[in-house]
């Protein structure tokens, strides 16, 4: 009988995660980098700017579909990586997405990889990194497990670092500055979060995330396919694969 009673509050909290949905859990949404920190430069391309504007699409995502959110900076500004990360505490079940995108010695390196500390944050990785190689038709370089400080220790129930592209290298940082490519970083993550946490019920994100598509002035459509219910238009036509 005691087994049973144990038992219980986990019998709930699993029933309250199939019936929940993304608007359930609020996002913590990390812009890598900021202020005094420029994060990885580049001729004409500052990583702390490139993770805010992505960051700030990101948001207008989630607030069409009606999903809580909070940024650990708005701004240009410096934030400690413990203060980041510490960001969750305050918000008990959120998720924690940090951006960033990549710097390597080789101008060659090219792709986009995730990277996930915690069980949950594994899932939650497979998931966005699966849907950002679909909508930008990047490299894909995997899903990785680090112990990075914004995700070791994490409060969150699942946090993920997502590096969107090189901007070492040439070809993609020009892509990393399109506002249409970083949409497509914005998108793929909501659609990794949907895919994970549920459709937002008050969604009705088919609509919305085509006015995005508008908003951006990107090219009309392509390509586009169902998935739970969420209809989202890839990138990858529109911007280009790269020729190897
Ligand atoms: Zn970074």
């Amino acid at each position: 009988m005691k087994i049973l009673v144990c038992a219980w509050p986990i019998v709930v909290i699993s029933l309250i995660g199939l019936l929940a949905s993304l608007e359930a859990y609020t996002v913590i949404i990390d812009p890598g980098h900021g202020g005094s920190d420029p994060g990885a430069v580049r001729p004409g391309a500052y990583e702390k700017q490139l993770t805010l504007s992505t960051s700030v699409m990101l948001a207008a995502e989630l607030r069409r579909l009606g999903v809580p959110y909070v940024m650990t900076r708005y701004s240009d500004e410096t934030c400690s990586l413990i203060s980041r990360r510490d960001l969750a505490a305050r918000y008990p079940g959120s998720v924690f997405v940090s951006i960033h995108y990549n710097a390597a010695q080789s101008t060659a390196a090219s792709g986009i990889e995730t990277f996930y500390h915690g069980t949950s944050g594994r899932a939650l990785g497979a998931q966005v990194q699966r849907a950002l190689i679909y909508m930008t038709g990047a490299p894909n370089r995997g899903l990785k497990k680090r112990g990075f400080k914004v995700l070791a220790k994490n409060p969150a129930r699942a946090a993920i670092l997502v590096e969107g592209g090189f901007i070492s290298n040439a070809w993609e940082r020009r892509r990393c500055q399109d506002p249409r490519y970083q949409l497509a970083v914005a998108q793929g993550i909501v659609m990794g979060l949907v895919d994970t946490f549920g459709r937002p019920k008050r969604g009705g994100g088919a609509q919305q995330l085509q006015t995005v598509h508008q908003v951006a002035a990107a090219r009309p459509t392509r390509s586009s396919r169902a998935r739970r219910g969420v209809v989202v238009t890839t990138f990858s036509a529109t911007l280009g694969r790269r020729r190897r």
